[in-house]
């Protein structure tokens, strides 16, 4: 059996008008060692029987065997060394690296690529690039290449076709010395210089054999197949030289995806500091200490699926239970059915629309609070002749109110011992100081002392009550559901642990006394604006990632387009198919890498500038927070599980859709148009 045999192969092309047989029936048995020339008119099929025996193309019918394999282009680089018409030499790589790529792809030694570079007097250009290089010179070191794994055959179409008579002689003199030693396959058309240089002439005619002049060789020994050792480290040469080609393409890409690693960062840094945020600001603010507490009751309306929920004052055990690990709190009296929290206003005769009054313990602001004050001062003492308000009240109303006087009359109707008492509570409040509180879905508030109300009410007289009982003492020896008692209590924090405390116990919901307060209603209205914000910057994020994916998806697939005919070297070198689906997925994946710890840098600065904007704005600060430190407990979880999922992400848009690109037979793509 000889080494390299073919049987009855055909290459036919479907045209217009049916199978076009370019190759018709050819069988043809290969010497181990020795130059055999295919010699034929243009036309003829010399290049489509070349590419059959070289595993570049697959015959249409029949089979060739390469050492009693089929597995033909399997051997390429290796066991095969292809030389071209038009060199074929990798551009951009330099002489040493085009002829060590089947090396490095194969296993194979520089010693030898050296050796070879020499003797073929290419020394002095080794590193040279090889697009400098004369056509005689790229012709050697297509020779060079093909020979640095010592293959036992060495196809060459037309190695002369492109190169002056001096250097036609100079290759065609060199392939027959390597074929003392392999089989050399050359397709010519130059009849003087097959006849001088060529062992054995096969003459070839509209794609038949014309002419043998040694028609039945045959050799019998069979060879083993040397192991193939397949490596990938030669990408590291072609991506340089790609990264390079692609510069302009990779700019874009990177920018694409610094700008989506960078809002994946931030939102994960709003993710992380809102909530935290938001209860760092929460006690900034007069009402922050203040809060309700009430006892819900839930009865079912007999024969029907309604539910009411009656709301009733609880008794103080209760509350007292309720409140057990809060230190200190006040457990007072709720006047709002005498002094309700909202309500029209006038001020010198002119009335205003209905605002919110809301108690504060402390109206001097000496425990907490006084930092609040921005204009004006603190009340003097807790009586009910001041109140303060905030910026957003003053914003609205006008800051020309400062310094002058609230006046509110509230009516309300006492019934006791049947005598129906008819009494307005009415105030007569120095509007002294404003208050810069924590301004985000603020609305406008006037405070004033629930001490102050509360003497203010013993004052009044009540038909039919002895006059050393006051309204204070009616008020907390009402009926729990009378509406007296406004069915509930007030509740005045001693702290914001207490205040923090009792949100936990609002949140955790699991008893009939209900607490309620201003800023457990602004907190979870924040809350659930920041998670409607936080869904919708995912949707964005996503939206940004899809976009990044099909940008880095189609800047490889235009590479790999575009590098077409450099993909089908590399795949006569020996590189597969997966070699070069991989080469530039890492491409993408290396723009991913440095774009993610770019991101990683400037999200730094970039979270200063979305903070100060957004305290500007929304009078939060630091709500953008990226856990650079520490993520889900482990320390640079972030750095390098932002590096990681780059890396993830950047290879696997590139490999998923390049692994389907079009493949055609390497023949066709390496033709020269
Ligand atoms: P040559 O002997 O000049 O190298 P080729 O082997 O390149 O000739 O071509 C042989 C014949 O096959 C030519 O007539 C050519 O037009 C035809 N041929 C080659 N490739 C194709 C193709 N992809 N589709 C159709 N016809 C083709
Ligand atoms: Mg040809």
């Amino acid at each position: 059996m000889s080494l390299l045999f073919a049987s009855r192969i055909s290459r036919f092309y479907l045209t217009s008008s049916g199978r076009y047989y370019a190759i018709k029936n050819v069988s043809l048995a290969f010497p181990n060692r020795g130059l055999v020339a295919i010699k034929g008119k243009s036309g003829s099929g010399k290049s489509t029987l070349l590419n059959l025996l070289s595993g570049l193309d697959q015959p249409s019918e029949g089979k060739v065997f390469f050492n009693g394999s089929t597995d033909i282009s399997g051997r390429l680089g290796h066991e095969i060394g292809m030389v071209f018409q038009h060199y074929n030499l990798v551009e951009g790589l330099s002489v040493l690296q085009n002829v060590m790529l089947p090396a490095r792809i194969n296993g194979g030694s520089k010693k030898r690529a050296i050796a070879l570079l020499k003797a073929f007097g290419l020394a002095k250009f080794v590193s040279k690039d090889v697009r400098n290089l004369s056509g005689g010179e790229k012709q050697r070191v297509a020779i060079c290449r093909a020979l640095v794994c010592e293959p036992r055959v060495v196809f060459a179409d037309e190695p002369t076709g492109a190169l002056d008579e001096k250097n036609s002689e100079t290759v065609m003199a060199a392939l027959k010395e390597i074929s003392k030693k392999r089989l050399v396959v050359l397709v010519s058309h130059n009849e003087e210089l097959i006849d001088r240089f060529a062992d054995r002439i096969i003459e070839i005619r509209d794609g038949t054999i014309f002419g043998d002049s040694e028609p039945l060789h045959r050799t019998k020994e069979k060879q083993t197949n040397p192991p193939k050792k397949h490596k990938i480290s030669w990408i590291g040469p072609l991506l340089v030289r790609n990264l390079r080609k692609h510069a302009l393409k990779n700019v874009m890409c990177f920018m694409a995806a610094t700008i989506g690693f960078s809002s994946l960062l931030l939102s994960l840094g709003f993710f992380v500091g809102s909530t935290p945020a938001i209860e760092r600001e929460q006690g900034r603010a007069l009402h922050y200490l203040s809060a309700t507490l009430s006892k819900e009751s839930e009865t079912t309306v007999p024969g029907t699926k309604l539910k009411l929920i009656k709301k009733t004052r609880p008794s103080m055990e209760e509350s007292k239970d309720f409140l057990a690990d809060i230190s200190d709190c006040k457990i007072v009296n709720d006047y709002s059915f005498f002094f309700p929290d909202n309500q029209v206003f006038q001020v010198e005769g002119e009335a205003y629309e209905p605002t919110l009054f809301s108690p504060v313990w402390d109206l001097t602001l000496e425990e907490f609070g006084e930092e609040l004050l921005i204009k004006g001062e603190a009340a003097k003492d807790n009586s009910f002749s001041y109140c303060l308000a905030n910026t957003e009240f003053f914003d609205r109303y006008g800051w020309n109110l400062l310094g002058t006087t609230i006046e509110t009359s509230s009516r309300s109707v006492v019934t006791y011992d049947d005598l129906q008492n008819e009494r307005f509570v009415d105030a007569r409040l120095q509007l002294v100081g404003a208050i810069k509180e924590f301004g985000f879905l603020n609305s406008p508030r006037i405070y004033y002392s629930y001490q102050g109300l509360e003497e203010e009410l013993a004052k009044i007289d009540i038909d039919g009550l002895d006059k050393t009982t006051c309204i204070r003492d009616l008020v907390s020896e009402a009926e729990e559901d009378s509406s007296l008692a406004s069915y509930g209590w007030r509740l005045f924090l001693g702290s914001p642990e207490d205040t923090t405390r009792l949100f936990q116990k609002i949140q955790a919901d699991d008893s009939n006394i209900k607490a309620d307060s201003i800023a457990y209603g602004l907190r979870t209205s924040f809350l659930s604006l920041s998670e409607a914000f936080m869904a919708s910057l995912g949707l964005f994020v996503g939206i940004a990632f899809a976009g990044v994916a099909l940008i880095l998806a189609m800047a490889s697939f235009s590479s790999l387009v575009e590098g077409r005919k450099d993909n089908a070297i590399l795949l006569t070198q020996g590189a597969t198919r997966r070699d070069v689906v991989f080469l530039y997925a890492i491409e993408s994946m290396l723009l991913c890498v440095v774009s993610a710890t770019l991101s990683l840098g400037i999200c730094q600065f970039l979270q200063q500038i979305a903070n100060q904007f957004l305290k500007n704005e929304f009078d939060i600060s630091g709500i953008i927070n990226v856990p650079y430190a520490s993520f889900l407990g482990v320390p640079w979880l972030l750095v390098w599980g932002l590096v990681l999922i780059g890396a993830a992400f950047g290879f696997l848009v590139s490999f998923i859709p390049i692994s389907f690109a079009r493949r055609h037979p390497l023949s066709e793509e390496l033709r020269d148009e």
